[in-house]
């Protein structure tokens, strides 16, 4: 089924299927991070954002929220729509963090009074800037309608990960989300939603750095890596995706 890949980006190898509406997404077990500067393999990662991904997906299918998942066909591949990709990163923000302090001078863990969504341009040369609305419009990356349609599934994605991560007992700090348009220009959830792409943090009190269980602990070399994406799987799985309005635990 697998064949010459169309595509390898950091994290995936994309492949086309005999549909060319439909591709073969597999998820590798390469990790990158600060535009590829830092690389690194976290065993198993593969096949537990699969896991995770192809979970939230259908999560999110059941609360009307469409995505490219199709449905998942190996431990770490899924079949996808093909979509045309709009070259954006779509940033949800809770909690400050990463960036945002880094940019601003914001307190680590600062609660932000409602949830801050970011674009960032999609290009690996230009070390994937944050653009404004009028840049986008500059560009011709996405007519203003559309923006605003990126700006409430965002907030709405956001909203239901939200819940979905509290019932694991994570908090949602923030996580990046990629779209595409279908070929009735439907705007579709594309990549994967992963610790790879989200900030989660342990529900209890403590130290931040053992409360961190996500691609952090790669980025600043807090070790147990591979344990931590396994025990995000594992609660997840423990919780059911059916069961995440009933309150998980
Ligand atoms: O680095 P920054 O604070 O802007 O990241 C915000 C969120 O977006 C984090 O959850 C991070 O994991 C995610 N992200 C990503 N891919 C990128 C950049 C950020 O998944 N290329």
């Amino acid at each position: 089924m697998t064949g010459t890949p169309l595509y390898e980006g950091k994290a995936k190898i994309l492949y086309a299927t005999a549909d060319p509406a439909v591709l073969l997404v597999q998820f590798k077990d390469s990790a990158t991070a600060f535009n590829a500067q830092k690389k690194g393999e976290i065993p198993n990662k593969g096949r537990i954002n699969c896991a995770i991904a192809s979970t939230i997906f259908q999560y999110l299918a059941q609360q009307g929220i469409p995505s490219h998942f199709i449905r998942q066909v190996s431990s770490n591949q899924m079949l996808v729509k093909a979509l045309q990709i709009i070259p954006l990163e779509v940033v949800v923000r809770n909690i400050a963090a990463g960036s945002l302090c880094q940019r601003l001078g914001i307190a680590i863990g600062t609660q932000l009074p409602q949830p801050l969504v970011e674009f960032f341009y999609k290009n690996d040369s230009l070390g994937d800037p944050l653009v404004t609305n009028a840049h986008i419009q500059l560009l011709r990356i996405a007519t203003p309608e559309q923006l605003d349609q990126l700006v409430q599934l965002a907030l709405k994605i956001n909203s239901y990960l939200q819940t979905f991560f509290a019932t694991a007992k994570l908090i949602l700090v923030d996580f990046k989300l990629e779209f595409g348009t279908d070929a009735s220009g439907n705007i579709l959830v594309g990549d994967e939603i992963s610790p790879d792409s989200c900030r989660l943090w342990d529900d209890r009190a403590g130290d931040l750095s053992d409360r961190i269980m996500d691609k952090d602990r790669f980025r600043q070399d807090l070790g147990k890596i591979a344990e931590t994406y396994q025990a995000v799987a594992d609660r997840i799985q423990a919780v059911g995706w059916q069961n995440v309005a009933n309150g998980g635990y």
